[in-house]
């Protein structure tokens, strides 16, 4: 592919690429957008074409300087995914990405290709419950040991949990996402940087960041020492709710692997996806934005209601606590995820969403539209009702994801509704 992201003297922002970064309008007849590269196979110039491609697709040999994966078949490489891989790479500042046909494969593929029987996985709490899920039973059924932790416990407290296990040898991934889904708690990257560093032994220990709720805008776990950041691009880069499909951004090097196994999956984005995740990076800075922005208005809105009892927003985090330092730290806006607890419990909860008018009761987050759901009865509903209570994900618990409408009407909607509590 081809791809310039500098005049000379200039280094472009990612906002100002996403339009045109890794595409040549001349490879596709001067068309201004890529097309959609509808195809399984690709026809080689040569025999020796052929056999080069696969020299390097199998890795017999090392590429030569300045040598690309030439195309092949739509399951190893094909353009939509590629000038799409590219241009993820631009938020993340990252050397490679990979996109998948969901947020689960490409969480699950960096698990299998990293973890193996006998290794020790440790994870943030509350996770994402697909990922919960398949770490309880999946990996639990090929041997693979799992320990977890929570935003708040500090080093020390980490470091007992793992040599508790009695296989802080066999640690080979940190897995984490933060802020953690529904209630915005914090985790210090940097921190699970140190850890991975004092355990990496023969074989260096992971860090992996499930940046879905903040990413790619809003926090870029690479910086902090992550080795990958993970998308579920259902969320906000595909942006719309209507397409499902992930992402994971690293190194060269360990994005080969992951690549690698993608191929033998066979879970790589169908062209479509891709070139539907494309157009909507185009716009991804300016959604965004406006989410947060009607956040703001939307969190001050709560906080100030008297029918309501407390507001988990990052912006209301209290300045000079260990979880402020970590956000000015680690993050550039508080997002646009705001959960609350109304007062009272789950007749209340439900009440008010059953009366909303403009924003839908429907899981998922980061599209376009504001969506409300109950964590507790939904999307939470697999957690061990223990330590749901300990997370605060309770009955009174309501999470929103802000969308672009008009802010005003997004407020006029939460107000109507919570008048019927
Ligand atoms: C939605 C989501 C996932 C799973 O992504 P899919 O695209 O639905 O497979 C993983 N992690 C987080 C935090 C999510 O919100």
């Amino acid at each position: 592919m081809y791809i310039c992201n500098m005049s000379h003297s200039h280094k472009f922002k990612p906002e100002s690429l996403m339009m045109s970064y890794g595409f040549k309008p001349a490879l596709s007849e001067g068309a201004i957008k890529s097309p959609i590269f509808q195809t399984s196979t690709f026809v080689f110039k040569s025999a020796e074409d052929g056999k080069a491609f696969f020299e390097v697709a199998y890795g017999l040999r090392e590429k030569r300087k300045g040598e690309k994966l030439g195309l092949i078949y739509s399951r190893i490489n094909n353009p939509d995914l590629e000038i799409l891989e590219n241009r993820l790479t631009l938020w993340d500042e990252a050397e490679d990405a990979a996109v998948f046909e969901s947020g689960m494969a490409a969480i699950s593929t960096v698990f299998l290709e990293f973890l193996k029987p006998g290794d020790l996985l440790l994870f943030s709490t509350p996770l994402y419950g697909g990922t919960d899920h398949f770490i309880h039973d999946f990996l639990h059924k090929i041997g693979v040991h799992t320990v977890a932790f929570k935003p708040g416990q500090n080093e020390a407290t980490i470091r007992k949990i793992i040599e508790d296990t009695g296989k802080g040898d066999k640690l080979a991934m940190i897995f984490i996402e933060t802020p953690a889904n529904p209630t915005s708690a914090l985790i210090d990257i940097s921190l699970c940087k140190k850890i991975a560093d004092d355990y990496s032994k023969e074989n260096k220990v992971m860090v992996a960041v499930d940046n879905t709720y903040m990413g790619p805008l809003w926090q870029h776990p690479l910086k902090h020492g992550a080795d990958f950041s993970l998308y579920s691009a259902t969320k906000y880069i595909g942006g719309h709710s209507d397409v499902i499909a992930g992402a994971c951004c690293g190194s060269k090097e360990v994005i080969t692997r992951v690549k690698t196994l993608r191929t033998f999956l066979g879970n790589m984005a169908a062209p479509h996806t891709g070139w539907l995740l494309m157009r909507s990076l185009e716009t991804l800075k300016v959604r965004m934005e406006q989410q947060a922005l009607n956040g703001e208005k939307v969190a001050e809105f709560l906080n100030a209601h008297p029918k309501v009892e407390k507001v988990y927003y990052l912006g209301l985090i209290p300045e000079g606590t260990e979880e402020y330092a970590i956000y000015k730290k680690q993050y550039n806006s508080p997002g646009a995820m705001v959960s609350f607890d109304v007062k009272g419990g789950e007749e209340q909860a439900f009440r008010l969403l059953n009366s909303l008018k403009l924003i839908k009761l429907a899981v998922s987050l980061g599209g376009t539209e504001s969506l409300a759901e109950h964590p507790a009865t939904m999307t939470h509903a697999g957690v061990d009702p223990h330590h749901r209570e300990e997370m605060h994900i309770t009955e009174k618990l309501i999470r929103l994801s802000i969308g672009v409408e008009n802010f005003n009407d997004i407020i006029w909607d939460l107000e109507q509704a919570l008048q019927h509590v």
